[in-house]
């Protein structure tokens, strides 16, 4: 069978839309959240993860098949304007859990049911990837909405975005003594590292899910 006329192909393509809106949605949310600079840096950085994935991506495409990027139109979802930033956050990291545990599992399980071996490898790594990036979001999203993302109520380190100072404590200052930014300036290790729904081993147990039963399994999506 001609490469362009596989699923995979077709799957392929629509990677990138998926990534070129993940990517725009970013730093459209980065505009909005820009005061947190410890929340901004995360989404800077994921947002350059995505455009890498939505590179990946079109390089296989381009590589093999006849599409053109210049051919496709992107738009920007508007609806994350909506609601404040707890909510911002949330639903970013639906919107990855779900890629991670259906979109991009089920494109995999395409991939391999076509034989495309590699492609299949680069669909679930990046299912990987999506995973710990919501993982990420949903940990700011949880100390946010519970408010003690500047008190968890045990010693951690906390660094000033700004200027580099840092200090272990169990809650940071409200000002930084050296620079005087404010507390959104304010960077901590324990930020990310909470247990989390999306794990890369629920990643593998949707991608072996999705491969015997042929369907999307809903329950894992939920996240909440
Ligand atoms: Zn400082």
């Amino acid at each position: 069978m001609n490469f362009e006329q596989t699923k995979t192909a077709e799957n392929l393509a629509k990677t990138i839309v998926i990534e070129s809106l993940n990517y725009t949605n970013l730093k459209y949310a980065t505009e909005i959240i820009s005061k947190n600079k410890s929340i901004n840096n995360l989404l800077i950085k994921i947002s350059k993860h995505d455009f890498a994935h939505a590179k990946i991506f079109i390089d296989i495409l381009t590589k093999k098949t006849s599409f053109n990027i210049e051919s496709m139109q992107l738009i920007v979802d508007l609806s994350l304007h909506l609601g404040d930033i707890e909510n911002l956050l949330l639903k970013i990291a639906q919107n990855k859990r779900k890629l991670a545990l259906d979109t991009y599992t089920n494109f995999a399980r395409i991939a391999d049911e076509e034989k495309q071996e590699e492609i299949k490898d680069i669909f679930l790594n990046i299912a990987k990837i999506k995973a710990k990036q919501s993982n990420l979001l949903y940990n700011y999203y949880k100390k946010l909405s519970n408010n003690n993302l500047y008190n968890p109520n045990k010693e951690v380190k906390y660094e000033c975005i700004n200027c580099g100072y840092t200090l272990k404590a169990k809650s940071p200052w409200k000002k930084c003594p050296v620079c005087n930014s404010p507390q959104e300036f304010i960077f901590s290790e324990s930020f990310n590292i909470e247990s989390n729904p999306t794990t890369e081993k629920s990643c593998f147990n949707a991608y072996e899910i999705c491969k015997t039963k042929k369907i999307t399994n809903k329950k894992l999506l939920d996240l909440k």
